[in-house]
C-alpha cells in the first residue's frame, strides 16, 4: 500500500518559489495569504475551509517574514487539527448481527469497499455476511459475488429486479440465525431518481427494523475522491436520504488531492472510517490524519 499522497504535487512549491525551504524569505501579507487561499481552493478544500485554515494561519503573524518550511508546518498542524476530530475506526457493538448498510452513488467504490471490508473483519476473526442489495445491477451483483469469494464471505442475493427490502430482511434472518457478527447490505445509488432510492433505503431500514430495533448500526457513505467537491453534493443529498453515520474515502491512491476530505469535515464533521487506495482486497486503510496532512501539503 502506497502511503496517503505519494503522487500528489507539493502545495507550497510554486508558493513560495524557489530557495531554501527554512529560509525566512518572504512577508506574511494579504498577497501571499490569497495565494495560499487559491491553492487549498485548487486542492478541493473548498472555499469556506481555504478561507478559515489560512486566517488561523496568518493570525499573529501578518507582517512577519516566515520560510515556506514554516507555513507548511502551520498548514499540516491546521488540517491535521481539522482531521482528528473525525479519524475513527468503524466503531463495533456486540449486536448479533452488527448491520451495516452501505450506501453511495454508483462507481464510487462500494462494492469494492464492502469486500475489503469484509475481508479485514474475517481477518480479525468476525463472521460476516454480505446482502447484494442493489438488486437492479445485475454485474454489480456478480461483482459483490466475487468479492466474497475472495473475502471468503457467503453473498445474499435476489433475482434481478426484486425487492432490495425483502432481500435485505432474509439476509438479516439468516444472519441472525447464524449468529453472524456483521452483515452488509449494499444498497443502489441511483441518485438521479431520488424519491425511489429514499423509499428504497427507508423500506430496507424498516424491515431490518423489523428484526433489530438498533439496526442499522452504521450507515457507511462511500465517497470517490476523484469526483473533488461532488463529494459534499452526494454527502448533502445522502444525509437526506438515510441516517449517514461515516464514510469511506475510495481512490486516494490515484491523483486526486483528497483535499475535499477537510471540507467534508469541517462541514459535516462525519467519522471518516477507512480510505480506499487501490483496486486490491488489502487496499483499505486506516485514516491517518497526520499522514494526510503531510501529504497535502507536501
Ligand atoms: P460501486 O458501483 O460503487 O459498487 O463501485 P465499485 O466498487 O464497482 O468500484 C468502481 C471502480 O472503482 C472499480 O473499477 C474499482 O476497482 C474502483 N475502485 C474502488 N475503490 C478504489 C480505490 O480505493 N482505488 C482505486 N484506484 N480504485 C478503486
Amino acid at each position: 500500500t502506497e502511503p496517503q499522497g505519494t503522487h500528489r504535487p507539493g502545495l507550497l512549491g510554486r508558493l513560495m518559489g524557489g530557495g531554501r525551504e527554512d529560509e525566512p524569505r518572504r512577508v506574511l501579507d494579504d498577497e501571499m495569504l490569497e495565494s495560499l487561499e487559491e491553492l487549498l481552493i485548487a486542492a478541493d478544500m473548498g472555499v469556506d475551509t481555504a478561507l478559515r485554515v489560512t486566517s488561523n494561519i496568518a493570525e499573529g503573524r501578518m507582517g512577519r517574514r516566515v520560510s515556506a518550511r514554516e507555513i507548511k508546518e502551520l498548514l499540516a498542524e491546521e488540517i491535521a487539527r481539522v482531521m482528528e476530530t473525525v479519524a475513527r475506526p468503524l466503531p463495533l457493538y456486540p449486536s448479533k448481527p452488527q448491520v451495516v448498510l452501505v450506501v453511495g452513488v454508483n462507481g464510487s467504490g462500494k462494492t469494492t469497499t464492502i469486500g475489503k471490508l469484509a475481508s479485514q473483519f474475517k481477518a480479525a476473526g468476525k463472521s460476516v455476511v454480505i446482502a447484494a442489495g442493489d438488486t437492479f445491477r445485475a454485474a454489480a451483483v456478480e461483482q459483490l459475488q466475487v468479492w466474497g469469494d475472495r473475502a471468503g464471505v457467503p453473498v445474499l442475493t435476489a433475482p434481478e429486479g426484486s425487492d432490495p427490502a425483502s432481500l435485505a430482511f432474509d439476509a438479516m434472518t439468516k444472519a441472525q440465525a447464524e449468529g453472524a457478527d456483521l452483515l452488509m447490505i449494499d444498497t443502489a445509488g441511483r441518485l438521479q431518481n431520488r424519491a425511489d432510492l429514499m423509499e428504497e433505503l427507508a423500506k430496507i431500514v424498516r424491515v431490518i427494523r423489523k428484526k433489530d430495533p438498533e439496526a442499522p448500526h452504521n450507515t457507511l457513505l462511500v465517497l470517490d475522491a476523484t469526483t473533488g467537491q461532488n463529494a459534499l453534493v452526494q454527502t448533502e443529498a445522502f444525509r437526506q436520504l438515510a441516517d449517514v453515520s461515516g464514510l469511506v474515502m475510495t481512490k486516494l491512491d490515484g491523483t486526486a488531492k483528497g483535499g475535499v476530505l477537510v471540507a467534508l469535515a469541517d462541514k459535516f464533521g462525519l467519522p471518516i472510517h477507512a480510505i480506499g487506495v487501490g483496486e486490491q482486497i488489502d487496499d483499505l486503510a486506516p485514516f491517518d490524519p497526520e499522514e494526510f496532512a503531510a501529504a497535502l501539503t507536501g
